[in-house]
């Protein structure tokens, strides 16, 4: 038997009412095929379903009302406007529909006829129906009707294109070819979570029932959309889940981990250490994000993952996107390990020519157990002799073909990857849906707190003053501009300029300096090191800063503008400081100007949760935007919203990955579907992660 056409292979022009002109004009909306008019959803639904006695309209109500026309009344107010009414009788009382400017109307009512009105019911020394929608009823009552007396969808259309045109195309499309739709969520799985049949979606996401049918309607056709979005994750896993290495791990590692920092490791530490642990030990190349604010302590966790591979006699690599995080890090790890006689090395740009190829020469040859570094890393000149484990710090700063290129240096590695720009749980099932996540919340005891304040302009030389003392007391400063230089154009303080200023006037006496993100690397370098060193008091800086930098005798942090940063930003800035024993002040100077300006920066000084911060980042950008100068690879969804939709996406994700681990290639026949959608429905559009 051969198998009917379903909708995706029937052109649009084919349906009743469609021809060659109107099919155009779908094609502007992206409907081609039966299919795609079925997945085109209304924008909302009016409720025309109640209708309501003509003496039961209530003044703000909007609602259906059906009467016998009265009269039919068309003439011009003294402004020249051609006003058109119509009144609609019932039992005792009436209701006119008032139409401004729209001459055709007038021939559309018959009186004796009946007719509906749906709209918003005003009092104006009657009631009365401004631009109502309005249906001719045919014969003895309301007949089928697609626009009157039901849930009314209401969709986004083209000027040609009108509403009552689209809802019998619609429908015939419906009628004609609904039930040839398959259904491409497998049977078991809309038991288990309740969904609807395609069918019913499609039928009822168009024309409702009541609203409870359109409610599951649409939670089925999200449902099916994050469904495959997920499949798509699980496949991208379980495609990796090869070769990777068994690590083995030694009796009595943690131990001696735990043995080497003056301080205990936090309950979150322990337990992101342990699913390193697991995943290292597995034959899967782990694939983990670490997602934890400034200071939460990931570095000391990437350092156990790292002593595990060496104890295996593999290399580890930890690639950070800056010079000065890379150092930072270099710093940390060799003191740490260096008593443990782990050769630690270092491989950055900035270097002599001579060290660096003598740091190749021991990467090559096995040597250099631990290699921390920046983009050198991934030059073609470095080979690792085994590596077994690669780190990547704030890895949404490098590329995927960056990424991909370090875990290239091995065979299957461990990767693991760390970001303190946390994103919320929700977007990250959606980005990084293909890789386990690990959070560290709580922040180390003995972190001093940061105080927020947002300040307006006439504070000005107050915050001065105050940052005066600060460095009196022998404390450094950070001052953030927007931008390097000023621009006739722009009222934006910009940093070249407030740094003669400063230097000269206001902080004449004290060593300022600057840094910002058109200085030459080595130049950067040299007045961060020089800054840490602490012969540098103020330092005057773009947000070049922004990146993992912690100089723990830094307590004051002035952002200028700072109504112009995102929330996450800000966080990341202000993670710059309180990093020492000493109190520190986050001081963020600007003119809110915008609701979301001022709710930004009333929200920077209540909260330091960077998980907390980012939710509501994402809530105030939405999801585009919150990704926006990250590597985002958003899936373009058409359903689904990724916030309000999120308990949907978590069992569909369940769902996905329990397929693909039964059926990984999807040969079963009732999977086949899935294996087509993926392709069609993203058209190709879907950008995963893919490394
Ligand atoms: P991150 O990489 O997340 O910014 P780090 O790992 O660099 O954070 O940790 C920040 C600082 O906190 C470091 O000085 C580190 O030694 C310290 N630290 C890490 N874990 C703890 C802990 N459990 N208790 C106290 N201090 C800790
Ligand atoms: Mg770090």
């Amino acid at each position: 038997m051969q198998a009917k056409k379903s909708g995706k292979d029937i052109p649009i022009r084919y349906i009743k009412g469609v021809g060659p002109r109107k099919a155009e004009l779908f094609e502007k909306l992206g409907v081609g095929t039966v299919s795609d008019l079925f997945y085109y959803l209304p924008r909302r639904y009016e409720d025309r379903s109640a209708i309501v006695p003509i003496s039961g309209l209530k003044p703000g109500d909007t609602a259906a009302v059906i009467g016998k026309v009265l009269k039919v009344n068309s003439f011009r107010a003294r402004t020249g406007t051609l006003i058109t009414e119509v009144a609609l009788g019932g039992d005792s009382r009436r209701v006119f529909g008032v139409w401004y400017n729209l001459p055709y109307i007038a021939g559309n009512f018959k009186p004796g006829r009946k007719a509906m009105f749906y709209g918003k019911v005003e009092l104006q020394s009657r009631l009365q129906i401004s631009h109502p929608a309005y249906e001719i009823i045919e014969g003895e009552g309301a007949g089928r009707s697609l626009d009157m007396g039901r849930i009314v969808p209401v969709y986004s259309l083209t000027e040609k294109l009108s509403q009552r045109y689209m809802r019998k195309v619609v429908d015939s499309a419906l009628s004609g070819y609904l039930s040839e739709e398959p259904d491409l969520i497998p049977t078991p799985v809309r038991a288990r979570r309740h969904l609807v049949d395609t069918k019913f979606a499609v039928q009822n996401i168009h024309f409702p029932y009541s609203f409870e049918n359109l409610e599951k309607a649409y939670r089925r056709l999200v449902f099916e959309e994050f469904f495959i979005l997920q499949v798509i994750m699980a496949l991208k896993r379980s495609g990796q889940s090869k070769k990777g290495i068994r690590h083995e791990v030694e009796e009595g590692l943690m131990e001696k981990f735990r043995e080497l920092f003056p301080f205990t490791l936090t309950a979150e530490q322990e337990k992101c250490i342990r699913d390193i642990r697991n995943d290292m030990a597995s034959g899967n190349p782990m694939r983990r994000l670490v997602q934890g604010d400034v200071g939460s302590g990931k570095t000391v966790v990437a350092m156990y993952a790292l002593l595990l591979a060496v104890s295996n006699g593999y290399q580890g690599v930890m690639m950070a996107p800056t010079e000065i995080l890379a150092r930072q890090h270099y710093v940390t790890v060799s003191k740490f390990f260096m008593p443990l006689g782990l050769n630690v090395r270092l491989l950055v740009s900035g270097m002599d020519r001579r060290d660096a190829e003598r740091i190749s020469g021991e990467i090559s040859s096995g040597d250099a157990d631990i290699v921390i570094g920046t983009h050198s890393l991934i030059q073609e000149g470095v080979g690792f002799r085994r590596l077994g484990l690669a780190v990547i710090d704030e890895q949404h700063k490098f590329g995927v073909e960056q990424r991909k290129l370090l875990r290239a240096k091995g065979s299957e590695p461990d990767t693991l990857f760390m970001t303190a720009t946390p994103i919320p749980r929700s977007l990250a099932l959606t980005v990084y849906g293909d890789m386990d996540l690990s959070m560290l919340r709580e922040k180390p005891s003995g972190r001093s707190e940061v105080t927020t304040y947002c300040v307006a302009e006439d504070k000005r030389r107050a915050v001065y003053t105050f940052i005066r003392e600060e460095l009196d007391s022998g404390r450094q400063a950070f001052i953030v501009y927007p931008r390097v230089k000023a621009t006739s154009s722009s009222e934006l303080k910009a940093a070249e300029d407030m740094y003669e200023r400063l230097r000269e006037k206001e902080f004449a006496g004290y060593r300022v300096a600057m840094v910002h993100g058109r200085m030459k690397p080595a130049d950067k370098d040299g007045i961060m090191r020089r800054f840490r060193e602490k012969k540098i008091d103020l330092l005057i800086a773009t947000t070049v800063i922004e990146v993992g930098v912690d100089i723990p005798n830094v307590t004051v942090l002035l952002v200028e503008h700072a109504e112009r940063y995102g929330l996450s930003q800000l966080h990341q800035l202000r993670g710059r400081i309180g990093r020492g024993k000493y109190p520190s002040y986050c001081i963020l100077m600007g003119s809110a100007g915008t609701e979301a300006a001022e709710e930004r920066l009333r929200t920077m000084a209540d909260t330091h949760d960077g998980f907390e911060i980012a939710e509501k980042d994402l809530d105030i950008r939405g999801p585009g935007e919150f990704l926006g100068t990250r590597q985002s690879g958003l899936p373009e969804l058409r359903f689904g919203n990724i916030l309000k939709d999120f308990s949907i996406m978590e069992e569909a994700r369940d769902e996905a990955f329990r397929l693909v681990e039964e059926d990984p290639a999807l040969k079963d026949e009732h999977h086949i579907l899935i294996k087509q959608a993926i392709s069609s429905r993203f058209r190709g559009k879907l950008k995963v992660k893919d490394e």
